[in-house]
């Protein structure tokens, strides 16, 4: 799970990491309130939005008044915004962020992620801050510095001397970076963060670090132990579709593709991708329907596929361990029948009563379900049909 800057910085600032003082709005009256408010003399105008990228799409806007704050906020409060993470699509910024202006005098780049390889969390920096991480990584990767840190052992000094001697940073400064360093640990730790990312982490005119943005992703699975952080869920920032099937206990991410896939079994689904794209086909999304596949979750399944206007064919993959084959095939039928289903269906049913089941779906004789025998099967009857190619 995702939450918008505003939030995370004030998680940040309750575990003492510095960060702008800010007062999220979201219309022009309460801006000009907040501008009064946090006092001085220069603010900016952030969208808050799941998305970076904010700055060059005009997103992040420095004011000299409040007259600009006003100007700002109206263009964008409200409207669109497309960066180069919100797809051509773009998303309607709902919330703005009113800041006290930060005086710069170097960006960094400090962020932590879950290093699958070594299983260990990694902190990652950079003196090149303010840019996207991915362009240094690819252009210059010697300016990134990485130091796993072992959970057993934790956070320790060593490793902030790692990063900050990486970072060149003046002596003077590696208390007070190791301090932020050491915070950023521990909100991760103790949050259930699967990644944080302070881009640009500023370093100010009077020697101090500043997390002047911030973006933090928790661990879905442990989200039960932090009611509060699940507090901060924004739907609108959630595809809409991917939030039904949570509800229903279905896993289903939305991609790209124009093959519909409604396997059983999160391993099962990603080789199911796997093959479709072995085949030359594109997977339109993953979808498990879970180890106990019935009727309704089927149906509720195929909905939720078709609301995506790009599936062009639909790759039933099922294997029936636990779940009988020959209620899925009812159940298929069920919700071809109730979600008027018009485009080709390849079915692959295999395990439990797997003959039951091809016996059910023959005799209900529909021309747009096409069986399939085996994995290679099916999903070369998938990729055909969704290019049209299957008569
Ligand atoms: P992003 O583009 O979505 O990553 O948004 P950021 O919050 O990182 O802001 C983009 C850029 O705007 C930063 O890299 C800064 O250069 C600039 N910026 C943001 N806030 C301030 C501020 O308080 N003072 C100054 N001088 N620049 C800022
Ligand atoms: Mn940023």
């Amino acid at each position: 799970m995702n939450i918008h800057e505003y939030q995370a910085q004030s998680i940040l600032a309750n575990y003492g990491v510095p960060v702008p003082s800010g007062i999220v709005v979201d219309s022009l009256k309460e801006a000009m309130t907040a501008v009064t408010e946090l006092g001085g003399r220069q603010w900016v105008v952030k969208a808050q939005i799941h998305a970076g990228g904010r700055g060059k799409a005009g997103g992040v806007k420095l004011a000299n008044s409040p007259a600009e704050v006003e100007e700002h906020v109206k263009r964008i409060l409200g409207k669109k915004l497309v960066t180069h993470q919100t797809g051509p699509e773009g998303k309607i910024v709902k919330k703005v962020y009113i800041t006290k202006a930060i005086d710069i005098k170097k960006e960094y780049y400090l962020g932590m992620v879950l290093d699958r390889t070594s299983e260990m969390p990694v902190m990652i920096a950079s003196s090149e801050g303010g840019v996207e991480i991915e362009e240094v990584a690819s252009s210059a990767p010697e300016k990134i510095i990485k130091v796993r840190i072992d959970p057993l052992i934790g956070f320790r000094s060593f490793h902030a001397r790692k990063l900050g001697y990486g970072l060149k940073l003046p002596k003077e400064q590696m208390k007070d970076f190791s301090q932020f360093a050491a915070k950023l640990y521990k909100v991760y730790r103790e949050k259930d963060a699967n990644l944080i990312e302070i881009n640009p982490l500023v370093l100010q005119e009077n020697g101090k670090f500043i997390a002047l943005d911030a973006k933090i992703g928790f661990d879905d699975n442990a989200l039960i132990r932090h009611p509060e952080i699940l507090a901060m869920r924004d739907p609108d920032e959630e595809d809409p579709a991917e939030l039904e099937a949570g509800h229903y206990g279905l896993s289903y991410v939305k991609l790209n593709g124009n093959v519909g896939c409604m396997v059983n079994g999160a391993g099962l689904a990603m080789s199911t991708m796997d093959i479709i794209k072995h085949e030359g086909g594109e997977p339109a999304n993953f979808l498990d329907v879970g180890g106990t596949a019935t009727a309704e979750t089927v149906a509720k399944g195929f909905q939720i596929i078709l609301r995506d206007k790009n599936v062009k064919s639909i790759f039933v993959n099922i294997f029936g361990g636990i779940v009988r084959c020959d209620r899925i095939a009812n159940g298929i039928l069920e919700a071809i029948k109730t979600t008027k289903v018009k485009i080709p269906i390849v079915v692959r049913l295999d395990g439990t009563n797997a003959e039951k089941a091809a016996q059910i779906l023959q005799n209900a004789s529909l021309e747009n379900i096409i069986p399939a025998f085996n994995l290679a099967d099916g999903s070369q009857k998938a990729v055909k049909a969704a290019k049209g190619e299957l008569s």
